[in-house]
């Protein structure tokens, strides 16, 4: 037995993503993949833009001393300057290159700001429901009894700022926040942020240290109905933003993304060396050099983010129809229904019986709801509506 026990532990207790991903795969050799509606995983399904191939190729091909060599840990500087001036341009804020590193996407993102922010017991909230593995992420850096606290959302899946409050001790280092959210598809508005901003002031002051504000933000170019998101670092000093093209860009498997720091942040400089440091330490090095390099030239491109929008029309249409309840998603490409029986896991195994995977709610820290993920074909989501008519009506919505 060589393997640690805290890892196998993990392992044991496993996703339910990966659970229900496997059991769809169990069924797709069963049946075929056409008789199976396999809405677990938020891989994204549409290619990446044209231009991101053509530039692939003029990158690929270019000649260089030293080109595809070890490099400052933070990134190519000019990668840095490009995401820098991102941020100056869309949001306003006086972000520069040396707030920047580059990552391996937004988990590697996540992984560097706790290893270098995390000391002894230092506390790190995350809102419920969340992305399962904060929970790893969190127990990768802690030490002694530093810890994950979960603080609810409200009904809306939005953060209730008395509960945060609540929350708060002067060991809290850290608040993680995701918008657009992964399960929900809720995006916070700016009266949102702004109560964060001022729960997180106040007990910064109070504790004599700052919080900083995590913000993971993947899917922030995906959003619905011409909705634009400007997220937190102009409501909030110590913000830091983890992203990543993983899902605008659909190149998840390409593994980049990167870190921004507020300027107005608390030790600035200091914090942009130290992830500097742990992107090295943890054995990144650096994030991929090549696509750095292609990301650098592709900062106003996406994925056609109207095939989302269009499929989440086309499912949640369909389900509000049928009578499920959810908060109309308004970005990322995930719904999060009430289940119609209290039981999501039971309403999961139900489904299952019309080969439908979805997620139970418990698998993001928030039961008696299930998430659908519809980075799928159109015409899967199409097909898939009989059956969940067909549950709507048995379970008597
Ligand atoms: N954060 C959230 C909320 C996610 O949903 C995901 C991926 O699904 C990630 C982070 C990790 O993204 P990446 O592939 O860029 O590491």
């Amino acid at each position: 037995m060589g393997v640690s026990k805290t890892i196998l532990g993990s392992m044991q207790r496993g996703s339910w993503i990966r659970k229900m991903f496997e059991e769809g795969m169990r069924l797709k050799e069963e049946f075929g993949p056409e008789n199976v509606f396999d809405f677990s995983l938020g891989n994204p399904d549409l290619p990446p833009p044209q231009q991101f191939k053509d530039i692939l190729r003029e990158e690929a091909a270019r000649e260089a001393p030293l080109l595809h060599c070890y490099m400052p840990n933070a990134g190519h500087a000019g990668a840095r300057d490009n995401v820098a001036r991102y941020y100056r341009e869309n949001y306003d804020v006086p972000v520069e290159g040396r707030d920047i590193i580059m990552t391996s996407g937004a988990g590697g993102a996540l992984n560097v700001v706790l290893k270098a922010l995390l000391d002894e017991n230092d506390e790190v909230v995350v809102l419920a429901p969340y992305f399962v593995e904060y929970g790893f992420y969190v127990s990768n850096h802690a030490r002694g009894s530093a810890r994950m606290v979960v603080v609810q959302t409200d009904d809306k899946f939005l953060p209730d700022p008395d509960r945060l409050a609540l929350a708060l001790t002067p060991n809290t280092k850290v608040v993680i926040i995701n918008s657009p959210n992964n399960p929900t598809g809720v995006v916070y508005p700016p009266a949102t942020l702004d109560a964060l901003a001022s729960v997180l002031e106040d007990a910064s002051a109070k504790f004599g240290h700052p919080i900083y504000l995590i913000s993971d933000e993947p899917y922030r170019e995906i959003l619905f109905d011409g909705l634009t998101y400007p997220g937190p670092m102009m409501h909030y000093a110590n913000t830091i933003i983890c992203t990543s093209h993983s899902k605008d860009l659909s190149l998840a498997g390409e593994r980049i993304g990167h870190i921004a720091i507020n300027p107005r942040a608390e030790d600035r400089d200091n914090l942009a060396a130290a992830c500097s440091f742990c992107n090295r330490t943890l054995g990144f090095v650096n994030a991929n050099s090549l696509m750095q390099r292609v990301v650098a030239r592709l900062h106003n491109a996406s994925v056609d983010i109207g095939i989302y929008q269009r499929r989440r029309d086309l499912l949640c249409k369909a389900l509000k129809e049928m009578g499920f309840e959810f908060e109309w998603p308004q970005g990322a490409f995930y719904v999060f229904p009430k289940t119609p029986m209290a039981d999501d896991n039971e309403f999961c195994s139900f489904m299952r019986q019309y080969r439908v995977i979805v997620v139970p709610g418990a698998g993001f820290n928030r039961p008696g709801h299930f998430r659908i993920s519809y980075a799928v074909p159109d015409q899967t989501i199409q097909n898939s509506l009989e059956f969940f008519n067909k549950a709507a009506q048995e379970l008597g919505l």
